[in-house]
């Protein structure tokens, strides 16, 4: 069991990546289909990848709520959240559990 401090660090880092890709959103070109490298939203803080997602695509996961991320496949941590979706082996979309939750919906820009 992941301590709260854990948690909290993680859903902070995973909340400041959604930032960056809020802006990074807002500069795609809207070509759909096209696809657009985001940053990994993942609760490792020393990740800097990229998964690729179709404007649409990144739209519907940050409509879903401020507890869901979008990370690569595996980079998830299943004492902090659990995986509700995703795209084959492109991306998968992640919903944060208890403290980590509380966190990211905290500092959801789009709330
Ligand atoms: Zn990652």
């Amino acid at each position: 069991m992941a301590t709260d401090s854990r948690q909290e660090r993680a859903a902070r880092n995973q909340s400041l990546f959604r930032e960056v890709n809020e802006r990074i959103d807002s500069t795609a070109t809207g070509l759909s289909p096209m696809f657009t490298e985001f940053m990994c939203e993942c609760a490792d803080d020393s990740c800097f990848e990229h998964v690729s997602l179709t404007s649409e695509e990144y739209s519907s996961v940050r409509k879903m709520g401020p507890v869901f991320f979008l990370v690569k496949p595996r980079h998830v941590y299943l004492d902090v959240e659990r995986v509700v979706g995703g795209e084959g082996d492109r991306y998968e979309i992640v919903e944060k559990q208890e403290v980590a939750a509380q966190v990211a919906a905290e500092l959801d820009p789009r709330s």
